[in-house]
């Protein structure tokens, strides 16, 4: 299957390169990853990264702005259905190949590569440039290195494999850079985001059956001067508590006139529920979005259920 990616992109002379909306590093650093490494293998292609970037990861590079293109061969990174691709004139595409590691939703009609088991689309990259003669270089590396990162949550979750390290191993080997310059990217916050942190611990509720939740509305991000975006962000590090299964930030995001909800489990699965509330990801970490305060209160009401009958489950197993 890479040798046939391979040689579609061989074939075509305009690519771009879309991936799905809500932008976040895995899904950017692919992107990017891939049109530098498809103009160092061929430098006269044209090569387009679309879609709408974000302030917060411009660290990684930045997009194309792209009018009218014909002719092209689009490649979707990092998105498993059509109504979330962050592109529109994904009619127009010539061919379409879809790179993915997200649960398999729809397929796109192309050349289609799904590993589900895989820590992060920046991971299937790595592999499809060591198997291929697409071309790698210390920056390229670094892409997809923080891609990786970023979706595997610094290899906390079961899908960092054998295969992510040994990928992660060889690329550090043939192309080395300083991680902590990095990580000082991906990482480094200003106080006003820890001091939200603070009051998302104190006021975290938890439910008998582990859901912890809390509401973000516009008045308590305004007065910590924090944006929706980075808020929601913060998902990732209330992990690892003894009394949560499932945790969930609902954020109210007043300049998108939606509400943001993100998800995140270290048992029951959560996916179905994300996709019920117009949302969905992986089993483990997912997202939604939804209007009103009640229907995130059923979302919540929902991951109770999930979690009592995982918790039913896991007590029949031990009996
Ligand atoms: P996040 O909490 O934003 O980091 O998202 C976790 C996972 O859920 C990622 O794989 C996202 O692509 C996916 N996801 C987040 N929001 C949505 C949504 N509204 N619809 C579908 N998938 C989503």
């Amino acid at each position: 299957m890479f040798q046939k990616i391979y040689k579609t992109i061989k074939k075509y002379n305009t690519i771009v390169i879309a991936r799905h909306i809500g932008v976040d590093p895995d899904a950017l650093a692919s992107q990017l990853a891939l049109k530098e490494s498809i103009l160092l293998t061929f430098p006269k292609k044209k090569v387009y990264a679309v879609g709408n970037g974000s302030v917060k990861f411009s660290y990684l590079g930045k997009l194309d702005k792209l009018e009218e293109v014909d002719n092209f061969l689009l490649i979707v990174l990092d998105t498993p259905d059509k109504k979330r691709i962050d592109f529109k004139q994904f009619e127009n595409a010539k061919e379409i190949i879809k790179i993915d590691h997200h649960p398999f939703i729809e397929s796109f009609g192309g050349i289609e590569y799904i590993d589900d088991k895989a820590s992060s689309t920046s991971e299937i990259l790595m592999e499809l440039f060591y198997e291929t003669k697409l071309k790698c270089n210390t920056n390229i590396a670094k892409t997809l290195y923080c891609g990786l990162v970023s979706d595997s949550n610094r290899f906390l979750f079961d899908n960092s494999t054998p295969k992510t390290f040994s990928l992660v191993s060889h690329y550090l080997k043939h192309y080395p850079f300083v991680l902590s310059d990095l990580y000082k990217q991906m990482y480094l916050r200003p106080l006003k985001e820890v001091r939200l942190e603070g009051y998302i611990s104190l006021n975290l509720d938890v439910s008998e059956y582990g859901v912890a939740s809390i509401l973000l509305t516009d008045e308590v991000i305004n007065k910590y001067k924090a944006d929706s975006a980075s808020a929601g962000n913060m998902i990732n590090d209330f992990n690892y508590i003894e009394e949560v299964l499932i945790w969930v930030i609902v954020t109210e995001d007043v300049k998108n006139d939606n509400i943001r909800i993100n998800i995140r489990s270290r048992g029951p699965k959560i996916n179905k529920v994300a996709e019920k509330y117009n949302g969905g990801g992986h089993s483990m970490a997912s997202g939604a979005r939804v209007h009103t305060f009640e229907e995130a209160k059923d979302l919540i009401d929902d991951l109770n259920e999930v979690a009592r009958q995982y918790i039913k489950k896991e007590e029949s197993y031990e009996d």
